[in-house]
């Protein structure tokens, strides 16, 4: 579409800022405007599969991104009572897809785009900023973005709603999805590795099955932290990033699980809750220059750990998109007609595969039989569809 025109993003999480970095590198301007003061570093690890990794890395960010993330060997999958049920290992990812499957604090992540987007000169990054209204002006927009009581007026040809799943941005969509809650809560915890259990594995995934409950753990910050997961069937709907979590109401969830399952719990010092909470991602993600991106248009379960990934891959597609649309509008029902069947199947394979964890005997049993029987590259062949992604 020519010359550099502007686009303004709505949020600075990770789809936000991928969105930014995407943009500028398809020749465009980008303004981020971030609700926070300052860029949260929220206690919690990310698993990043192939596909996410594939979009990162043609940003340029392997290198920081191998810098302070770890490669796990394998996903360690266990029974409520310890018991190894299967593992799969992902070392071989590298090899299977050209990137490798890494954890990474999801503050180390934020961080290393943050510094790429400062370091970008097509890319402002306003904090404490929101998006106001706008108005057509002349075939683009003026867009109000305000912060610390000033506001500027952008002449943009589009607006990037990455403002999560509470988002603000889609409520300006007419007919938009709205968020349910899935009747489960995260609990998230982390713990520095000279303070974990000896049993608690420094290089592998561990994904633990219960009734009504599971728990996945795995190493961040370059080995430094192990980030510890605890998914329970419990009502909280509290909106927004997460609340503090009291340990002992966490154990008795437990209680009848190993001991080693229990001393996993009993490590993080402290514990903050997440309600999870899915969009369907078939409601509208466009009106005029508005386009969601990320939880905002798909916030879903993370039971296949795919939703920072599909806000990646959302990234990539709309910078193409725009890129090579007549018309900013139909570059942004390109990127809404590319997206929606990719991450309306992800989706339903996250909440599909959320259903399985938590079953009771006797599905528990041939669950588990199967997984015993199927092996990992059975298990792995069943994910091919998700990490062989490309844009
Ligand atoms: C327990 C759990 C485990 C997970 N594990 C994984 C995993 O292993 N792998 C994976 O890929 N994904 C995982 N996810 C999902 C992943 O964390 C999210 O999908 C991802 O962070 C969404 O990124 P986002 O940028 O779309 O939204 P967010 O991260 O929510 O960012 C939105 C940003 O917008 C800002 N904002 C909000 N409102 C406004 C406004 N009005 N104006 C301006 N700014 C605003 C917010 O402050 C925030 O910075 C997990 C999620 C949970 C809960």
């Amino acid at each position: 579409m020519g010359e550099r025109r502007t686009i303004v993003i709505a949020g600075a999480g990770i789809g936000g800022l991928a969105a930014a970095l995407a943009l500028a590198d398809a020749g465009f301007r980008v303004v981020i405007a971030e609700r926070n003061g300052e860029l949260s570093e929220v206690g919690a690890g990310i698993q990043l599969s192939p596909n996410a990794g594939r979009v990162l890395s043609a940003l340029g960010l392997d290198a920081a991104i191998a810098a302070v993330a770890v490669e796990p060997a394998a996903i360690d999958v266990r029974s409520a009572d310890g018991r190894l049920i299967t593992s799969v290992p992902t070392a071989s990812f590298r090899q299977r897809y050209g990137y490798p499957y890494r954890s990474i604090h999801r503050g180390d992540l934020q961080h290393l785009l943050a510094e790429a987007v400062r370091a970008n000169p097509a890319i402002t990054l306003r904090l404490g900023a929101t998006v106001g209204e706008f108005a057509p002006h002349a075939g683009s927009w003026l867009v109000r973005v305000e912060h610390d009581g000033t506001r500027d007026v952008i002449n943009a040809i589009a607006v990037i709603g990455a403002d999560g799943i509470w988002s603000e941005m889609r409520s300006r969509i007419p007919d938009h999805a709205t968020p349910r809650a899935s009747g489960r809560v995260a609990w998230r915890g982390m713990v520095p590795v000279d303070n974990a259990p000896r049993h608690l594995p420094r290089d592998r995934v561990g994904l633990w099955l219960g009734r009504d409950a599971h728990l996945v753990h795995y190493p961040v910050s370059a080995g430094a932290a192990i980030n510890i997961v605890a998914i329970v069937e419990e009502p909280w709907d509290r909106q927004g990033w997460s609340a503090p979590g009291d340990r002992r109401v966490l154990l008795s969830r437990f209680a009848r699980w190993s001991e080693e399952a229990q001393a996993i719990i009993r490590a993080p010092l402290a514990w903050q809750k997440w309600t999870l909470a899915s969009l369907f991602p078939t409601g509208p993600w466009t009106h005029g220059p508005i386009a969601l991106l990320g939880d905002a248009a798909h916030g879903m379960v993370p039971f296949v750990a795919q939703g920072a990934a599909m806000a990646i891959e959302d990234a990539a597609v709309l910078a193409k998109c725009l890129a090579a649309a007549k018309s900013p509008e139909a570059g942004l029902a390109a990127y809404e007609a590319a997206r929606k069947p990719r991450v309306s199947e992800v989706a339903e394979a996250a909440r599909a595969t959320g259903e399985t964890y938590h079953w009771t005997p006797p599905l528990s049993t041939a669950r588990d039989a199967a997984l015993r029987l199927l092996g990992p590259r059975l298990i792995l062949g069943k994910n091919d569809w998700i990490y062989r992604w490309r844009a």
